[in-house]
């Protein structure tokens, strides 16, 4: 197939001024293989890319460890005054860039915004950091000995991302790595190619600008090519993987095989318990969007509702109201709250875990059905489900993440019994509680409370910012990306003895004269 974008996609890139970049450039030059992208909107064809050949892969890999070594002689203040030029470079092109990650990946125009605020906010928190990447001093035991930390640059970091977060997800990433001194290859994923593209091509830009043209490169091709020698990579000492929790086990395995470092960042199962003392105006919302936002295509969707049992009817009462009024439709045009699934693949998993948790008991109190909504052709849609688990309790399909707009509804009549299966799936990621109870929400945070990287009080599952460190336990990988002291991950510690006396003196009193 001839590679090429189409009009759609050229005219924004023309508007960023990004046609003639080396990332956008390269993809349609004449290669092996290609892939076609297509908008899961109404199935429009929106290019068919060049794929990296090996000997490409090797050329970009060579680039990225020149331009770390060049990068990490470079002041950490210094770095961060590029990543801010990043952040403002993505402020005047954040229109657009929501609209690729629209038209890729089917958020409305509002997530899509939303989601490269997210890279911008993460480059503001990285030009602070740049000055704060701190190192501990500790007192020594021996006379005239100091002992202190320091964090150097670790390498050329390896980002892998899945489809849902194709522009924030990198930047999360990149934003702390290019601070702490490294260079970065992002593996994106082939479902969202364009943003990626895109991303790159206005951070590489910047970044040649200041003599770092291979700061940030691109590898891409399929997972069991491009992106298996990419994480069997030694050159790549973290690979920083997001995607499912069986990406993240191979990824796990491949990483640990050759003593390299992985950050992952898996499936989730979000929670979400409603006491019986919740002020129902702030959780009906919160769940509607944890659960149905994004068409259910988030790590952190709501997709298990805990109530408590007196309450129970009337909940689902207001949500099945609420999920009555959600318009699903082309996310482009205004109003539209419900965009489509990324593929059939994910239409056909949505449908294959309604009739799970129907033979399992389950009722279905809302959606369920595949809609073609007026004015658009093709497309993914689904409407949004909720199912009532049957008087046992017990639907197993729950313990699975279907990455889909589904929602279990369960019971519960202590809140040590809610926190007991909030914590009782695989996954590890997010959670919430509604509550007035101090009680019960201290318990929900206390070290016997929920199991989970994130969990929430009176606010609902999705929606992170980025000040926080966020990631999960369990099979969510236990990574941990984004604002806190996430960054060390991109540094290696070093220890430093220093003594300034003339008499040695050895630790622990040993004598060796
Ligand atoms: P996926 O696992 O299919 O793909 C994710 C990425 O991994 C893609 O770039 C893919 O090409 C790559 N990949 C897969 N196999 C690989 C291999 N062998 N070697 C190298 N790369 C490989 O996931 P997806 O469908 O794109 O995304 C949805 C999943 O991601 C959900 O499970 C969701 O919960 C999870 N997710 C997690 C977070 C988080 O922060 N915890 C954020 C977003 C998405």
């Amino acid at each position: 197939m001839t590679p090429t974008y189409s009009p759609a996609v050229t005219e924004i890139f023309q508007r960023m001024n990004i046609l003639r970049e080396r990332d956008v450039v390269a993809r349609m030059q004449p290669g092996a293989a290609t892939a076609s992208v297509t908008s899961p909107i109404d199935g429009a064809p929106l290019a068919t890319l060049t794929l990296d050949s090996v000997e490409r892969y090797e050329d970009v890999l060579a680039r990225s460890v020149k331009a770390f070594d060049a990068w990490r002689r470079v002041p950490a203040p210094e770095r961060g005054l590029l990543v801010r030029a990043i952040g403002e470079e993505v402020r005047k092109h954040k229109a657009d860039l929501g609209r690729i990650v629209s038209l890729e990946v089917g958020k409305s125009i509002s997530e899509g915004q939303g989601e490269v605020q997210e890279t911008i906010d993460i480059a503001d928190f990285a030009l602070g950091l740049s000055r704060q990447l701190y190192g501990l001093t500790m007192p020594s035991e021996r006379r005239n000995y100091r002992i202190q930390e320091q964090w150097h640059p670790l390498g050329p970091i390896g980002v892998i991302s899945a489809f849902n977060f194709p522009n924030a997800v990198w930047a999360w990433n990149a934003m702390l790595a290019a601070v702490c001194g490294d260079s970065v290859v992002w593996k994106p994923s082939l479902l969202a190619p364009l943003t990626a593209i895109a991303t790159n091509a206005l951070a590489a830009r910047v970044a040649a600008a200041a003599g770092h043209p291979d700061l940030f490169t691109i590898v891409m091709g399929p997972d069991d090519v491009i992106g298996e020698r990419f994480i069997a990579d030694k050159r790549l000492p973290l690979i920083s993987a997001t995607g499912s929790t069986r990406m993240g086990r191979r990824v796990g395995e491949v990483v640990g095989k050759r003593l390299g470092r992985s950050l992952l960042e898996l499936g989730g199962n979000g929670a979400v318990i409603v006491d019986k003392s919740a002020d129902l105006a702030v959780a009906i919302p919160s769940i509607v969007f944890g659960a149905a936002g994004t068409a259910g295509q988030r790590c952190t969707t709501t997709r298990r509702l805990i109530v408590h049992e007196e309450i129970v009817d009337g909940v689902c009462d207001r949500l099945v109201r609420a999920y009555k009024q959600l318009r699903i439709g082309n996310p482009l045009i205004e109003g539209n709250l419900v965009g489509p699934l990324i593929n059939k693949r994910a239409v056909d998993g949505y449908l294959h875990a309604i009739g799970e948790a129907k033979k399992q008991g389950g009722t279905v109190l809302v959606g369920g059905e595949v809609v073609k909504p007026a004015g658009v052709d093709g497309g993914h849609y689904v409407q949004p489900c909720i199912i009532r688990a049957p008087a046992s309790n017990v639907l197993d399909i729950a313990r699975e993440e279907t990455f889909a707009p589904i929602l279990y509804v369960f019971t519960y009549k202590s809140v040590e019994q809610a926190i007991a299966m909030n914590n009782a799936v695989d996954q590890g990621l997010s959670s919430a509680i509604f509550s007035t109870d101090v009680r019960q929400t201290e318990l929900f945070l206390s070290g016997v409370g929920s199991d989970c990287g994130i969990a929430n009080v009176n606010a609902g599952t999705s929606g992170a910012e980025i000040g926080g460190a966020f990631g999960g336990e369990k099979d969510t990988g236990g990574g941990r990306e984004s604002g806190s002291d996430s960054w060390k991950a991109y540094m290696r510690r070093q220890t430093n003895c220093i003594h300034y006396g003339s008499t040695v003196v050895l630790a622990q009193g040993i004598r060796f004269d």
